[in-house]
């Protein structure tokens, strides 16, 4: 799942994973103190989109918060935050690590041999084994997340402000 942020009065797009757009969404709403009447739904799909003044607005926020390191900062607080998360135990398999409800039985994941039948790897704890599952790769617990923004993708979507002229997210 991805969205394209389509500017008003360029060929102009910024276009990204669903995942990463709406936490750069989340990083505006956080840094940035907002116009009243922006329209709180500016950032989803099929929603109102941005008028050129407020998109020339969030062109000089992101690119003073770019410049003084909030951004950057912003970052790295959010990836310290999930590494701090335990790995929790998957909610698919319960952690056993082979799903076996309706769905994981219609696929054969019940009955599939972990590297063999499976993209894993051979360091994986369960290799050889018989059953898996697709939300943990059979192994019963989440790795943790990784945080899905880069400073590169805020430089881009703040180039992306510059010479939008409003924009329109699909
Ligand atoms: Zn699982």
């Amino acid at each position: 799942m991805s969205v394209t942020v389509c500017a008003q009065t360029s060929q102009a797009e910024f276009h990204r994973a669903n995942l990463t757009w709406f936490e750069i969404a989340q990083m505006a709403f956080d840094l940035f103190v907002w116009p009243s009447k922006l329209d709180e739904n500016w950032f989803m799909p099929g929603g109102p989109g941005v008028d050129a003044a407020i998109a020339s607005r969030l062109a000089i926020d992101f690119h003073q918060a770019l410049q003084d390191g909030r951004v950057a900062s912003y970052i790295a607080i959010k990836e310290a935050e999930l590494r701090q998360l335990p790995i929790e135990e998957c909610e698919t398999c319960s952690g056993t690590g082979v799903r076996s409800d309706a769905i994981g039985q219609k696929y054969g994941m019940t009955e599939r041999v972990i590297g063999l039948q499976t993209q894993s790897s051979t360091d994986h704890p369960r290799y050889g084994e018989v059953g898996w599952c697709n939300g943990c790769d059979g192994e019963g617990r989440r790795k943790p997340r990784r945080y899905p923004v880069v400073v590169a993708d805020v430089i881009e979507f703040s180039q992306f402000l510059q010479v939008c002229g409003g924009f329109a997210v699909g």
